[in-house]
């Protein structure tokens, strides 16, 4: 120890180098952790916290539409944006000021500044530092990948979004993943005109694609214009600030908001990984065996730098593995099989394990059991909307190898789902279990 300053320096205070810091600290590890932006993160400040509030917001559209139809007299009501952006934004500030106290309270050292690789076991802070670590912890996220062509500078992140002046009355957002789906959903029930154009006509690549059709189908219903094969040609700002979006193979289109929505990119340029070479993948993502450790014995990453899986809880849990490893004495590896993930869209979108087309190549023979339902609520709300349950099993062990869901409240429901899925249990386990009337979830032990 006497040779370093730390036994621990941790680049980047997001979802997995919190963790690790934290954990390390609490198991006598003396630490430091360098965070250029805000402790937090993405997920705790420019991701999954503010985005869920915003779809908290923005479902009071329909439940307040819905409310006349369960005898409630409500008045017209007028949505303010800047009121709902400012107190998403103080909780952002609330959490914020959790995670700095959680990691000093376990007498972590906080560097607010950037941190570069300047060898092995040495790092240096922007303000001209040199701190020497035996162990170093490379926790630096990912940034949005805003696509190059003239004018894509007009364009906004979602590093942006969370903080508009005004809500646009007119938004593209390029892009048919994650963040795309969820801000069409969110700035649909604001009220906003929203175009989504994707290079191709698949949203959500990698979600099962009858659960993507039911999600394409029911987004179209509510209003949201879908543009696909489009390529961007240009953006021009015009005199009264909107802006004129051209593509391929469409019209161009006049909005006052694009939302680039295509996709993250490790953050790996400029932390001087080259001058010690730490190795990068084809991604251009940190390298790193299953202990988390790059090609840099030191050296190790966790989180979207490593472009596993881009998700906060597996961000955490290999934070969480590479300290019970090295300072806990208790050595173990993340476990990647049968992560449940969800789309926050209107309605949202959750799933776990295998789609029916990875199903059928991967096990020959499956068993497909679906629920296309409407919900009791929105039977009387007098909204059309279908949920969609879809159940594969393996077809001759009867094992729940998959599991998808489209509908109210879906990602509430398969977290308690994936359970029964990650323990491998059969259908038949679903179906002795007693359904829970009247609920959506009982569509699961009631599946044909
Ligand atoms: P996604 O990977 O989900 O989607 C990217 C989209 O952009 C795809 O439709 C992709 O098309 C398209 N695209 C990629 N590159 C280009 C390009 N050069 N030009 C035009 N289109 C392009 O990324 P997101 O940005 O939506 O989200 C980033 C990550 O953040 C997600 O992968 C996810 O891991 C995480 N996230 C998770 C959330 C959650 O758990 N609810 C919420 C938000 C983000 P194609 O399919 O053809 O590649």
């Amino acid at each position: 120890m006497s040779d370093y300053d730390f036994d621990l320096f941790v680049i980047g205070a997001g979802s997995g180098g919190t963790r690790a810091s934290r954990m390390s600290a609490a198991y006598g590890a003396k630490v430091a952790v360098a965070e250029e932006y805000r402790v937090g993160g993405t997920c705790v400040i420019r991701g999954c916290v503010p985005k869920k509030l915003l779809i908290f917001g923005a479902h009071f559209a329909e439940d307040l539409k819905d409310a006349r139809r369960f005898g409630w007299d409500v008045p017209d009501c007028r949505f303010d944006w800047p009121t709902l952006r400012d107190n998403v934004l103080a909780d952002v500030d609330r959490l914020n000021g959790l995670y700095t106290q959680g990691l000093e309270n376990n007498g972590v050292t906080i560097f607010h500044e950037r941190a570069t690789i300047t060898g092995p076991n040495e790092v240096t802070l922007a303000s001209g530092k040199v701190v020497r670590a035996k162990t170093i912890l490379i926790a630096a996220g990912a940034h949005p990948h805003v696509p190059s062509f003239p004018g894509s500078e007009h364009g906004i992140t979602s590093n942006e979004v969370f903080h508009l002046e005004t809500l646009p009355k007119r938004v593209l957002i390029a892009g048919g993943g994650y963040i795309a789906n969820e801000f069409a959903g969110i700035f649909n029930e604001f009220g906003s005109k929203v175009t989504l154009v994707n290079r191709t006509d698949v949203i959500l690549r990698g979600y099962d694609a009858q659960v993507r059709d039911r999600l394409l189908q029911i987004s179209m219903t509510k209003g949201i214009e879908f543009r696909f094969f489009a390529e961007f040609e240009k953006i021009e700002k015009q005199a009264d600030e909107s802006l004129l979006v051209s593509m391929s193979g469409h019209d161009p289109i006049e909005v006052d908001c694009v939302l680039f929505a295509t996709g993250r990119v490790p953050n790996t340029k400029g932390l001087g990984l080259e001058t010690v070479g730490v190795e990068l993948n084809e991604r251009g993502a940190i390298k790193v065996d299953a202990d988390n450790r790059s090609t840099v014995e030191s050296i190790y990453a966790v989180g979207d730098v490593t472009d596993r899986v881009q998700l906060t809880p597996v961000a955490i849990r290999e934070g969480q593995a590479f300290a019970d490893t090295l300072f806990g004495g208790k050595p173990h590896q993340v476990d990647y099989h049968c992560i449940p993930s969800a789309v926050f869209s209107h309605p949202p979108i959750a799933s776990v394990g295998m789609t029916e087309g990875e199903a059928r190549n991967k096990l020959g023979s499956v068993k497909v059991y679906t629920s296309d339902f409407r919900a009791m609520k929105n039977v009387l709300a007098g909204r059309h909307e279908r949920a969609l349950y879809k159940m594969i099993c393996d077809g001759v062990t009867g094992r729940v190898v998959g599991l998808h869901m489209i509908g109210p409240d879906a990602p509430e429901i398969l977290q308690a789902a994936a359970v029964a899925v990650k323990a491998g249990l059969t259908k038949d386990a679903f179906d002795a279990t007693v359904a829970l009337h009247p609920t959506m979830a009982e569509e699961l032990v009631l599946l044909k």
